[in-house]
């Protein structure tokens, strides 16, 4: 029974529908990304109703997922794949994000045995320093390979990451440079790209904004979807129209106990290798709960949902909250319930021995 995630389905599709409103707005169409809630087939599909272009992850088991629980929209694979992986792209995905030559080559020849011609989102790199082409000739010659080379692959587009590992924002003038480096590749082939792809969630700041360039007409948009709480948190955006509570945590209370807040004796090290600063606050009154960081990883980014309550840490199976201001009298067997961030909903959901409950 616990812990447990509750996913409220409605919730979520009513995010993906505003999201995709926004966008449409502004003619952009929205790739539902699902890996932030580990490809779970009844949130894909819940993304989907929402009004997604096309459904997307970084892992092609998650598409399998997603395309066996019936959703038919074109599947994108997000994370370049693995040469090793080519057939698999091929038979999983329609539209898969590629940087390297190499690749290609594999990919068509596999497109080619399964009598398929598979979608080609060439990845610019922007200066996040992930992945795609760097070199705008080299992303010119790799567009033009695609386009007349390779018989069994389409050029569906080019598609840029920020925001991900250098942590860069898209401004307007990351996103005009974008939109300039589009002309570009459409001037080497010589027609128009069907996809513009010029980001994931932290590039919606620019349809809020409404200040995204024309030129661009796709986002790939996950976690604003899925937790829509970075937008409002860190950006200071107004974003009362999405559900910051699709997840609700449960987790089971096994002890209540007043201690002190400071531990007691010479301080060496956590069993994660840091070594934390404890506030001493006198005794106080604190809940153990039955879940851990091998559950969710950061402890920091859970969400209590009970007044009073505030989460001290956490080791690999235990959560150590203080309840000594709670408006509630906790006792064992107690439940007590949390809301997720990006980071701890990825992990929650593809937990083993978590239950998961939807409802509408
Ligand atoms: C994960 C990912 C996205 C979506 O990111 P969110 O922050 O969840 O919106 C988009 N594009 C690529 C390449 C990704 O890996």
């Amino acid at each position: 029974m616990y812990p447990s995630i509750e996913v409220n389905l409605r919730k979520l599709e009513h995010n993906a529908r505003e999201t995709v409103r926004r966008c449409a707005e502004l003619g952009i169409s929205v790739a539902g990304v699902i890996k932030g809630c580990s490809g779970l087939p009844e949130c894909a599909a819940a993304i989907a109703r929402g009004g997604c272009s096309y459904i997307a992850s970084s892992r092609l088991g998650q598409l399998d997922g997603a395309r066996r629980a019936g959703i038919d929209l074109p599947l994108m694979m997000l994370r370049l794949p693995m040469p090793s992986e080519a057939a698999e792209v091929v038979r999983l995905a329609d539209i898969s994000l590629n940087s390297e030559l190499a690749v290609l080559e594999l990919l068509d020849r596999e497109a080619a045995a399964q009598g398929k011609r598979h979608g080609v989102l060439l990845m610019a790199e922007m200066g996040d320093l992930r992945e795609g082409i760097w070199d705008r000739g080299e992303l010119a010659d790799c567009a033009l390979a695609v386009e007349k080379r390779f018989s069994h692959l389409e050029l569906a587009g080019i598609g840029t990451n920020l925001g991900c590992y250098g942590s860069i924002a898209p401004t307007v003038e990351k996103m005009c440079e974008f939109a300039e480096i589009a002309e570009m590749v459409e001037q080497a082939i010589g027609r128009p790209l069907g996809i513009i792809s010029g980001g994931a969630s932290t590039s919606f700041p620019r349809i809020m904004d409404k200040n995204m360039p024309s030129k661009i007409n796709n986002l790939r948009i996950g976690e604003n979807i899925v937790i829509g709480r970075d937008l409002a948190d860190l950006w200071e955006y107004e974003t009362d129209f999405l559900h910051n509570d699709v997840f609700t945590l449960r987790a089971e209370i096994i002890e209540v106990k007043s201690k002190p807040s400071h531990p007691i004796g010479e301080i060496m090290f956590d069993a994660f290798r840091n070594k934390p600063v404890y506030e001493d606050r006198g005794i106080r009154r604190r809940a153990l709960a039955a879940i851990g960081r091998v559950d969710y990883a950061w402890a920091d980014q859970l969400v209590p949902m009970d007044e009073g309550v505030t989460v001290l840490g956490a080791s690999s199976d235990h959560t150590i909250l203080d309840i000594e201001d709670a408006h509630r009298d906790f006792k064992p067997g107690d439940i007590v319930s949390f809301g997720l961030c990006y980071g701890t909903a990825v992990f929650l959901t593809q937990a083993p021995g978590i239950e998961i409950r939807y409802v509408e």
